[in-house]
């Protein structure tokens, strides 16, 4: 799938949303409905391999977040990410740096 999260009880599968590995192991039943489902949709999710430069995240990262937005699975998605605590990518609408912030809000409250 473009987000790409994997096939069911794998470990190690290919991510469609770039090349990262994850925590998961199986495939969510919410994932079936992901908007960002799809080899098309695969490099807006996470960083390049290479160099990222700032202008060229903000522009990636709008558009993935551009999709997100329109995600029947948005709650489902951040609730995973941040549950399994996904260090890279775009999941839920949300960036790494503001999930971090999201579990910190929930940390101190
Ligand atoms: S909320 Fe965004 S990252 Fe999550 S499944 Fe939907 S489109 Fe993909």
């Amino acid at each position: 799938m473009g987000i790409g999260r994997g096939s069911a009880g794998t470990q190690g599968f290919t991510l469609g949303k770039g090349e990262r590995v994850s925590a998961q192991t199986y495939e969510e039943d919410w994932q079936i409905k992901a908007a960002c489902r799809g080899p098309q949709n695969a490099v807006v999710f996470f960083p390049p391999q290479r160099f990222e430069r700032k202008h060229e995240k903000i522009e990636r990262e709008a558009l993935a977040k551009s999709i997100c937005r329109s995600c029947a699975v948005r709650r489902d998605c951040l609730d995973y990410a941040l549950t399994i605590r996904e260090p890279h990518g775009i999941w839920g609408g949300l960036n790494e740096s503001e999930r971090k912030q999201v579990l910190l809000q929930r940390e101190a409250s």
